[in-house]
C-alpha cells in the first residue's frame, strides 16, 4: 500500500514514520509513504502557496493552485484522494477498514485558516479526525494512516487486532497484567483459572459491560447474539441489585 501525503510540514513526520509498527511496516515493505512538498509546486519566486481570503476576514487559505499541480504530479487514476477537514463526519475504526483495501491514499492537509473552498473538488471524500479544530491537517494524516497500517496483513499479529475496541462494535474487556495485586485491587480470578471458555465468557461479558459504562451509544446500533442477550440480561440483574 502506498500513501502520498501533500504537506507544508514534511518534518512534522519525522518521528512518526521512525517509530514502532509504522517504522517496521515501512522497512518490510508493506507501505510506502511519500511526502510531496505543496510549496514545490508555488510558482512564486518566494514559493506562497497562500493568499488572503476573498470578502475579507482573518488569516491566510492555502490556494487550489499549488494544491493542484501537486496533485498532478502524483497522478494516480486508482489512488483515493482525501482531504483533511474539520467539516466531515469524525473518522472511525469502519472507515479504517474500508480504506485499508485501497491500494494508494492521497492525502491533502489543510493549514493556516484553512484552504480553498474548490479543493474539495479534487478530492474523493473529506476526512476528520474528530469535532475539534487542529492547527494543520498533518496529525489527521497520521491518525488515518496509523490506524491503516496496523491492519495491513503482517504489520501486527492478527491475534492483537481480534478483540480490540470497535472490532466487533464494543470497547474492548480490560486487561490485566503482573502485578496480581495492587494497592488491594486484585486481578479477577477467573483469568488465573486456566479455563478458556470461562475467560471467553468473562471477557465478553467485560467488553459488554465497557460499553455500556463509556459507549453506551454503540451499544444501541448493534445486533446481538443470545449469548449477548443473556450476559446483558445479567449484567443488568446485577446491576439492579447494587
Ligand atoms: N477554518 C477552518 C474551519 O473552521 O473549519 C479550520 C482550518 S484548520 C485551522 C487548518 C487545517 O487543519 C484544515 O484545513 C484541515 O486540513 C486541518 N484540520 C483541522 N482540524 C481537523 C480535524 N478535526 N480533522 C481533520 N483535519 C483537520
Amino acid at each position: 500500500m502506498k500513501f502520498t501525503i501533500l504537506t507544508l510540514f514534511k518534518e512534522a513526520y519525522s518521528g512518526f514514520l521512525a517509530t514502532s509498527i509504522i517504522k517496521k511496516a515501512i522497512e518490510r515493505k508493506l507501505v510506502e509513504v511519500e511526502l510531496v512538498d505543496i510549496r514545490d509546486y508555488s510558482l512564486d519566486k518566494h514559493r506562497h502557496v497562500d493568499d488572503t481570503p476573498y470578502g475579507g476576514g482573518a488569516g491566510m487559505l492555502m490556494s487550489v493552485e499549488p494544491i493542484y499541480r501537486a496533485l498532478k504530479d502524483n497522478y494516480d487514476a486508482k489512488a483515493k484522494i482525501l482531504l483533511t477537514s474539520p467539516k466531515a463526519k469524525p473518522y472511525t475504526q469502519v472507515k479504517a477498514k474500508t480504506l485499508a483495501q485501497e491500494k494508494h491514499i492521497i492525502i491533502i492537509c489543510g493549514h493556516y485558516e484553512g484552504i480553498d473552498a474548490r479543493v474539495e473538488l479534487l478530492a474523493d471524500e473529506m476526512i476528520s479526525i474528530g469535532d475539534y479544530v487542529l492547527t494543520g491537517g498533518e496529525l489527521p494524516s497520521m491518525v488515518v494512516m496509523d490506524s491503516i497500517i496496523r491492519l495491513l496483513d503482517d504489520a501486527i499479529s492478527p491475534s492483537s487486532l481480534l478483540d480490540e475496541s470497535y472490532t466487533d462494535g464494543l470497547l474492548e474487556y480490560p486487561q490485566y497484567t503482573r502485578p496480581y495485586a495492587f494497592m488491594g485491587h486484585k486481578v479477577p480470578d477467573v483469568l488465573l483459572s486456566g479455563n478458556h471458555e470461562l475467560i471467553r465468557r468473562f471477557r465478553l461479558k467485560s467488553a459488554l459491560l465497557e460499553t455500556l459504562k463509556y459507549r453506551k451509544d454503540l451499544l444501541l446500533k448493534r445486533r446481538f447474539s443470545a449469548e449477548e442477550k443473556a450476559l446483558l440480561k445479567e449484567i443488568e440483574d446485577e446491576l439492579k441489585r447494587r
